[in-house]
């Protein structure tokens, strides 16, 4: 679809691209923005015109109720360049889906679809050359909405303000990762807002992140407010393998409803492997890590799509998984074929991308 950017969206170039003085080959992650935004407010009871305009600063009252009472969504996702200089997004009205799930959680309006993404396509026509083609790169997209009404007053803000960023990214082998299990913290409970992407789950997780950290970890898989079930890990969704099943955890309350895990576990039952949603309980991890019988546990997001754990340790003692990288990791298999649909090298059946 070609989307007439002057009829629906207001727009403001910038006077001069910054393009030129970025650094594809030198990326990191979330760091940079492109030259512009797409930003629309809503007030009086309605989402006003959307403008896409030059990536700048925004100016709050202090007062805004983002600051003191943390109403505050996002969104992640991303955009490749396959050979042809095509672009193509993966899966987006599973993010538009969850971002209005997620508003509603939050007591905040829900976006027009037009704005969210239609919107999203019209600023990424306008910022094509920012995305750049070859496996590993992509075009980080950021979407999110404030509340920006002033006062001091524990209450749902009537004025909020929605707006999408995009930052070019560049895949990282960040190697394998040592994770935590949580035996203390949480990160959700049950009629909480673990579900939606809310910036409080974000600022929660830091503290203990911190502390895994300072251990020597990379990540927590977090635990239920039992700490007997294994839910997620980082931003990310957490997948074992024991034998030849993969499991994972049911979308609940606490869990992000990952739109990698959902495609992981179609495309898994598609290239024939035993997989399982069915809560995962801590007491079986550990004693297949000790019977020799769980072959991989991997982490799966937008940022990283799979990311290899090698040990985690409960209760001080370490677990070692197997290197199974040159045994037929289900992992590394995954990983490739759901890559290869997203950069449009390999047929994609379910009509993923858009
Ligand atoms: N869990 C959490 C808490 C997350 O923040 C993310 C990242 N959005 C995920 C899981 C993975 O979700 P997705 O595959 O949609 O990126």
């Amino acid at each position: 679809m070609e989307i007439d950017i002057l009829k629906d969206f207001s727009f403001t170039p910038v006077e001069k691209s910054k393009i030129d003085t970025f650094d594809f080959e030198n990326v990191q992650f979330g760091a940079k923005f492109t030259d512009h935004m797409l930003v629309c407010e809503y007030k009086n009871n309605a989402w006003q015109q959307a403008e896409i305009k030059p990536y700048a600063p925004i100016q709050l009252d202090p007062s805004a109720r983002v600051f003191h009472y943390g109403q505050a969504i996002f969104e992640g996702m991303k955009a490749y360049k396959d050979v042809n200089d095509e672009i193509w997004l993966f899966r987006p009205e599973e993010n538009f889906n969850r971002f209005n799930k997620s508003a509603v959680r939050l007591a905040m309006p829900e976006i027009d679809e037009t704005i969210f993404l239609d919107g999203l396509k019209a600023l990424i026509n306008i910022e094509k050359e920012w995305v750049r083609k070859g496996l590993g790169n992509s075009l980080y997209i950021r979407p999110f909405m404030i509340a920006t009404e002033s006062g001091v007053i524990a209450s749902p803000s009537n004025e909020f303000l929605f707006c999408i960023l995009l930052s070019p990214a560049k895949s990282y082998y960040a190697g394998k990762i040592k994770v935590q299990i949580a035996e203390y913290f949480s990160r959700a409970a049950n009629g909480g807002i673990g579900a939606a992407k809310a910036a409080g789950n974000y600022s929660a997780q830091f503290y203990p992140t911190k502390l895994a950290q300072e251990a020597g970890f990379n990540q927590i898989i977090w635990t239920d407010s039992t700490h007997t079930k294994l839910e997620e890990s980082g931003t990310m969704n957490v997948f074992f393998r024991i034998n030849d099943t993969i499991y994972t955890a049911p979308t609940s309350d606490r869990i992000l409803d990952g739109v990698t895990r959902k495609s992981l576990i179609d495309l898994a039952k598609k290239e024939g492997y035993n997989i399982e949603v069915r809560p995962v309980l801590v007491d079986e991890i550990v004693e297949a890590a000790e019977n020799g019988t769980l072959k991989e546990i991997f982490g799966a997001g937008t940022a990283a799509v799979i990311n290899q754990i090698e040990a985690f340790s409960y209760k001080d003692k370490m677990y070692e998984l197997p290197n199974m990288d040159n045994e037929g990791s289900y992992a590394l298999d995954l990983k490739d074929k759901l890559t290869k649909i997203q950069n449009k090298l390999a047929d994609d059946s379910f009509g993923w991308t858009v």
